[in-house]
């Protein structure tokens, strides 16, 4: 199936590593400009290093998204490098993991930052030339947190929830320009994000990481952990051409593990 992303300008955050780096890579070697960006810019050279390398085209900017001024350095980087956005796939780092009966206000607003803000930020800066032109494709990870809360990731939980209610509401409000939005949810994927879950988790459980990744395994119908290529490769779907009637929709790739019948 052609994608219809060859000449797209395509804009991956969180794009040095893990999901974010495998959906830069499954974009370009679709055909699309990508533009990547994150907080170190070492790793960002080497990711858009090698898509060059593949024979794609990329760019990069380092910033944190936390500022508002990051997200207005990268459209500027895009349009300049490439034209026009057409594709935003907004994808940040998780958030500390904690209860919610005792993480501080403070802790839920950096959330908030990482998780919210830039999405909304980069979504309402690119919506404008999207519509102008009669199509678009925004695209925000999440977490399968949006189904089912994750015991000790309060924050993921809230915040997530509040980027899937955002896209549904955007969704709707510009259908008819011929923009597309939508939420893909990735279930546990082998990336450093994980890593140090487990480390985390096995500190506070007593117990090691590879005790709680058993345990885990156990628990996912596949048996085993996603890897970002096969997160990516849904991605890369969703903000596809073909995919121009799919939108507000909360997608899971998850390996079965959610329960919930819709
Ligand atoms: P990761 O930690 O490996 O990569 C995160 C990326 O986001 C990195 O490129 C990092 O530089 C960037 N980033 C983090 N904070 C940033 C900031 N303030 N400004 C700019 N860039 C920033 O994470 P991952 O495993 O690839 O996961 C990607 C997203 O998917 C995360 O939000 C994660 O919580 C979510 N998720 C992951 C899993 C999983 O199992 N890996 C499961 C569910 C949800």
């Amino acid at each position: 199936m052609d994608l219809g992303l060859r000449g797209k300008t395509a804009i991956v955050t969180g794009a040095s590593q893990g999901i974010g780096r495998a959906i830069a890579e499954a974009l370009a070697a679709e055909g699309a400009r990508v533009v990547l960006s994150a907080r170190n810019e070492e790793k960002l050279r080497r990711a858009a290093g090698d898509i060059c390398a593949a024979g794609g085209d990329a760019t990069y900017l380092a910033g944190d998204l936390n500022e508002p001024e990051t997200a207005r350095r990268l459209l500027e980087r895009a349009r300049n490098e490439f034209g026009p956005v057409d594709v935003l796939v907004g994808n940040t780092g998780g958030p500390p993991s904690g209860l919610a009966a005792e993480l501080p206000e403070g802790a839920w607003r950096e959330a908030a930052e990482l998780l919210f803000y830039p999405q909304l930020r980069l979504a309402q800066a690119v919506l404008p030339e999207m519509q102008a032109r009669g199509w678009g494709r925004i695209l925000f990870v999440t977490s399968i947190s949006v189904k089912e809360p994750i015991e000790n990731l309060a924050l993921s939980n809230a915040l997530r929830a509040a980027v899937t209610g955002f896209a549904k509401t955007l969704a709707r409000e510009v259908a008819a320009s011929g923009v597309t939005v939508n939420t893909l949810g990735p279930g546990y994927t082998a990336t450093e994000r994980v890593k140090h879950l487990f480390e985390d988790n096995a500190a506070r459980q007593n117990t090691t990481p590879e005790e709680l990744e058993q345990r885990l395994l156990a628990q996912i119908p596949a048996r085993r952990m996603a890897r970002p290529e096969e997160i990516a490769a849904v991605a890369a779907f969703l903000v596809s051409e073909p995919a121009s009637y799919l939108t507000g929709q909360a997608v899971m790739v998850d390996g079965g593990y959610t329960h919930g019948l819709l």
